[in-house]
């Protein structure tokens, strides 16, 4: 009898171990791949929509061209995990069994209780939240003036927060439009608890570009026109953009498998099996141990995409009885965009630690390209790399 493999997600995860599980598993197993949407999304580089809708074409591909003929694809919601009987629900209350299980549905954005900013503001999630955003942006710098511009805030100085940033900066000076942006981030520096050089770097491409940077103190509340940070600072603001923390997704919450209990992402071991055996977790959804550190795999796509090629090679290994392989984040170092330039940081291979400049942007965009290269071929990869 074969085996019913059930992949959810078509993120880096999703895609790269539904890919992998395609190249590895024989007639031993259908694979069944489960998303709410029907394309993958290259969502390192969604900010790029926010400067130009039509990035879209670039960094969207259909499952359908993705996936192998043999490969069932079923658009939705997964609303519960029933662990003991191996099945899903989907949002319309249809099912699906399983015999096998890979989480890798990402994350929500975190809100941390925080008064008001769940209601206010936007966030950066799928390919509809950074149209929105551009929308947002577009709607506010019209009704805005010299004398009145408009006030765009954006909370949380992550991958996310920093590179949207950015792109606002360069919609604004590709439009002439009037806007002031504003970069609030907490902890004591943007691109908190990383190296001093590239935070430095960082915060001077901020910089050049008009971004205002607020440190070191936490939005307390947010009503409908200001967004009040620690004891002093209020900035009333048109569009609010929050990208200050993620969260794992509502049917985590359902599966019987160990998790964190305020995050609800699940706890996997290197192997990326959970504390149930038929239920493996990789990506933003997973919490996945590394040897020789108390830290789990950070949530980003380069971590994301590296363990869905093993996480699909042992689900098939599991199906056979064989040892599952173990598996450690390689960091090949961080790429990060403010705008039309780049900074890199620890690069895997080059002698210098930090730099920017053409160099930083042309690996930016060779990382992006190679991703699109692997998911959906050289041609599309090739017709993104410009916009990237
Ligand atoms: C603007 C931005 C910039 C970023 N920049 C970088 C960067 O430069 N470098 C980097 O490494 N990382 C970056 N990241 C982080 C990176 O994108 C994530 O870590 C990565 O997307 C995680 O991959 P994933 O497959 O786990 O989740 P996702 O890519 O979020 O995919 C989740 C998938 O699951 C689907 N889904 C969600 N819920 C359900 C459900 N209930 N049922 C069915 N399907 C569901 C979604 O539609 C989606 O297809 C950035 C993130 C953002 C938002």
């Amino acid at each position: 009898m074969t085996d019913d493999v059930v992949v959810l997600g078509s993120g880096y995860a999703g895609t790269g171990a539904v890919k992998r599980l395609e190249s590895v598993l024989d007639d031993e197993a259908d694979i069944t791949w489960v998303s709410d949407v029907d394309h993958h999304l290259v969502l390192h580089e969604s900010h790029r929509c926010i400067r130009n809708p039509e990035v879209k074409e670039k960094i969207t591909f259909d499952v359908a061209e993705i996936k192998a003929p043999s490969t069932r694809f079923v658009q939705g919601r997964v609303t519960d995990i029933d662990a003991d009987e191996r099945i899903l629900t989907l949002e319309d209350d249809s099912t699906i069994d399983y015999d096998y299980l890979l989480v890798g549905f990402g994350s929500r954005t975190a809100f941390f209780g925080i008064e008001g900013l769940e209601e206010h503001s936007l966030t950066l999630k799928t390919l509809q939240d950074a149209l929105d955003i551009h929308e947002a942006v577009t709607e506010a710098a019209r009704e805005a003036s010299r004398e009145d511009r408009a006030q765009i805030v954006v909370g949380g100085a992550g991958l996310s927060g920093i590179q949207s940033a950015g792109e606002i900066a360069s919609f604004r000076d590709k439009h002439r439009a009037p806007i002031d942006i504003h970069l609030v981030e907490g902890l004591d520096n943007v691109f908190p608890n990383n190296d001093p050089v590239v935070q430095a770097k960082l915060r001077k491409l901020l910089e050049e570009k008009d971004v205002e940077i607020h440190t070191g103190e936490f939005i307390g509340e947010v009503d409908e026109e200001t967004v009040y940070v620690g004891d002093e600072t209020e900035l009333d603001y048109d569009v609010l953009l929050w990208a200050g923390g993620i969260t794992g997704q509502e049917a985590a919450a359902t599966a019987d498998v160990e998790k964190d209990e305020r995050s609800n992402r699940i706890e996997a071991a290197s192997d990326f099996r959970t504390s149930d055996e038929r239920i493996f977790a990789i990506g933003d959804a997973a919490l996945v141990d590394q040897p020789d550190t108390d830290q789990p795999a950070p949530p980003t796509a380069q971590a994301a995409w590296q363990a869905a090629e093993v996480a699909g090679e042992n689900i098939a290994r599991a199906i056979r009885g064989q040892p599952l392989k173990e598996w450690t984040y390689d960091d090949k170092g961080t790429l990060i965009s403010v705008g039309e330039k780049a900074v890199a940081h620890d690069v895997k291979g080059l002698p210098v630690d930090t730099f920017g400049g053409p160099a930083a942007k042309a690996l930016k965009k060779t990382v992006a390209a190679r991703w699109i290269k692997k998911v959906n071929g050289f041609a599309d990869a090739a017709k993104a790399f410009p916009d990237m």
